[in-house]
């Protein structure tokens, strides 16, 4: 995800359209995420100001996920939008540099930006639909299929053990 800038170097003013799409293979550092079943593109303008360069994009992509109910597999469309200035390296103070985006040269690299905008746009929590009944906790049916033959009336032992404990809590 780099682009040359040489064209508009020393151009105050001037633009060139920023547009491309790419997979991203390495779902490393996306929680949740089984894969990314689009590219990631992006589309927009990278405009030279006197400040550095000015990046306004549109991104999208679409995150596959599973189902934290019933595991059955999710696509989850998300989108974003990015308007940032990109700083010419050793163009402002150290300490600010940290922070801020930056370029050397004439290549503008946009992974990092893209990465960061795609992680806040992930959902937290990801079901197939709002009512998934999600898999029988005994034989591992899933219940938007239909009903299993189970017995669910017993007493959870998690629950148990939870009850035990507060009583616990409650003698101290
Ligand atoms: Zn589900
Ligand atoms: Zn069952």
């Amino acid at each position: 995800m780099i682009l040359t800038i040489s064209q508009i170097i020393g151009k105050i003013g001037e633009s060139i359209e920023v547009s491309f799409s790419e997979q991203i293979e390495n779902t490393t550092g996306y929680p949740d995420v089984v894969c990314f079943s689009e590219p990631v593109e992006v589309k927009g303008t990278l405009t030279n100001t006197k400040k550095g360069m000015l990046f306004k994009a549109e991104g999208k992509i679409e995150a596959e996920y599973l189902c934290s109910r019933c595991l059955e597999t999710v696509k989850i469309p998300i989108s974003f939008n990015m308007n940032e200035i990109f700083y010419q390296a050793g163009s402002i103070e150290r300490e600010n540099e940290k922070e801020a985006e930056t370029f050397c040269d004439n290549q503008i690299d946009f992974t990092d930006i893209i990465q960061r905008n795609i992680l806040a746009n992930l959902p937290m929590k990801v079901v197939c639909k709002e009512d998934c009944k999600g898999l029988c906790s005994k034989c591992g049916k899933n219940l938007n299929e239909g009903q299993c033959d189970c017995n669910h009336t017993e007493f959870d032992p998690r629950l148990e053990s939870l009850r035990t404990l507060f009583n616990v809590d409650e003698e101290v």
